[in-house]
Parts: structure tokens; C-alpha cells; sequence
């Protein structure tokens, strides 16, 4: 079983100041978290402040997105090569960016690879939306998603896969562990317990060791609840 990973994205909150508060809280707070992998994914421009407020901790750090090209006339994007030196992770495809960004599996495959070029781990995110699933389609449409973003990578097991119901985001209203559960279950098949799995939408303190305690699940993709350290550390706490 891959090691636990309680991932905080912060979104698009967060000042300067207010991310390397933020950051030196988490990693204060660290030894509550026993022996979780917390990685925090803060906005771009606080990536090199959080990196060194969690400098030596153990804490791993996070982008939101990247483009997959090196570099070029794509003004207003950041490439993997630029992220690698200050963080180690990025999440890709997450359902905001699909919706509100035009963001699609294909993009979201570009990236990967470029991601796993310049060395940096992708944490790439699926899920359907409440239509889909009402529509019966949900396990066919996560299952085309993580075919499709992954397609044709080298290396299945240096990705993270987070599961994040689009109807279960920000809503309040999480999936069940045991729907999440389902999902999960059988997306890898024989890779199934190298690539870590990640649940996201709506966790809180509350439900953290729900989800963590279903066998397909290694950890928690939190939204929301990442902005304040106590309830970060907690839901870390929970999933240990
Ligand atoms: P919430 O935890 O706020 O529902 O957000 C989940 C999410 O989108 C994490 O990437």
C-alpha cells in the first residue's frame, strides 16, 4: 500500500502573507499529523514563500495547474520546468478547471507527460457530475477519464489519482465512502495498490477516517477544510 497523502488545495484564497501563515501553522503542527504525506498546493505566486515556510519538514508542496508546453508566447501560463523548482507535486484536471476553463482530458494528458518530464508528480483529478451519475454512467465516465489523462505514461505508479465528484465539491455534500469506494476499486487493476487514490469533495474532520478507512483509498484531496491549519491537521490526523 502507497503511504497516506492528505493534499490541501487551497484554491484561489490566500495573500502572500496570509499562505506563509498558513503553511508555518501546518508544519507547527506537523507531529498531529503522524504519518501522513501533507502536501499544500497554495496559488502560484505563494508557491516559493510556503515552500520555505515548510522547508525541512517533510511537508511536500503543491502548483494548482501548469501548461505542457516549455515555453513560449502563452501569456499568463507557468510551465513544469519553472514549477520544479519550487514544488514537487501539481494537480491537473481539476473539475473546476474543466468547467471553468476549458480544460479537457487531452490537455490534461499534454500536461501529464510534461509534468513527469520535468520531474514533477501529477495529481490528476476525475469525476463525474451529478448528471452523469443520475444518468447511471458515473464508473464508465471516471474510468475513461484516468484512461485518457494517463494515457500512454510511462510510469502509472509516480501518478496520484484523486476522485472528486463534481456534485460533491464545495457542496457540503460528500459522496459515501462506500461510493467512493466503488469507484475506486477497480480503476488500476493490477497497479490498484502502487497508485495512491485520493478522495475529494466535501471532506471535513467528520468524515476523513470514513473515507480513509475504505481499501482502495490512501488519502484526502481537501478543499474547503485546508484553509484553516487545526482542521487540516485533523482530517490528516483522521487518515493516518
Ligand atoms: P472542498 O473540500 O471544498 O469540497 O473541495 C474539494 C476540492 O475541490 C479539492 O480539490
Amino acid at each position: 500500500m502507497p503511504r497516506s497523502i492528505v493534499a490541501g488545495n487551497w484554491k484561489m484564497n490566500t495573500t502572500l502573507d496570509e499562505a506563509a501563515t498558513l503553511a508555518s501553522e501546518v508544519a507547527e503542527g506537523l507531529a498531529e499529523a503522524g504519518s501522513v504525506e501533507l502536501i499544500l498546493c497554495p496559488p502560484y505566486i505563494s508557491l516559493a514563500v510556503v515552500r520555505r515556510a515548510v522547508n525541512g519538514s517533510g511537508i511536500h508542496v503543491g502548483a494548482q495547474n501548469m501548461h505542457y508546453e516549455a515555453s513560449g508566447a502563452f501569456t499568463g501560463e507557468v510551465s513544469a520546468a519553472m514549477l520544479r523548482s519550487l514544488c514537487h507535486y501539481v494537480i491537473l484536471g481539476h473539475s473546476e478547471r474543466r468547467q471553468l476553463f476549458g480544460e479537457t482530458d487531452e490537455t490534461v494528458n499534454r500536461k501529464v507527460h510534461a509534468a513527469q518530464d520535468a520531474g514533477l508528480r501529477p495529481i490528476v483529478c476525475v469525476g463525474e457530475t451529478l448528471a452523469q451519475r443520475e444518468e447511471g454512467g458515473a464508473a464508465d465516465v471516471v474510468e475513461g477519464q484516468v484512461l485518457a489523462c494517463v494515457a500512454d505514461v510511462h510510469d502509472i505508479t509516480d501518478v496520484v489519482v484523486a476522485y472528486e465528484p463534481v456534485w460533491a465539491i464545495g457542496t457540503g455534500r460528500a459522496a459515501t465512502p462506500e461510493i467512493a469506494e466503488e469507484i475506486m476499486r477497480d480503476l488500476f487493476g493490477d497497479d490498484g495498490d502502487s497508485v495512491p487514490l485520493l478522495y475529494g469533495g466535501s471532506v471535513n474532520v467528520g468524515n476523513a477516517a470514513a473515507f480513509a478507512a475504505q481499501p482502495s483509498i490512501n488519502g484526502a484531496l481537501v478543499g474547503g477544510a485546508s484553509l484553516q491549519a487545526d482542521q487540516f491537521l485533523q482530517i490528516a490526523a483522521e487518515v493516518a
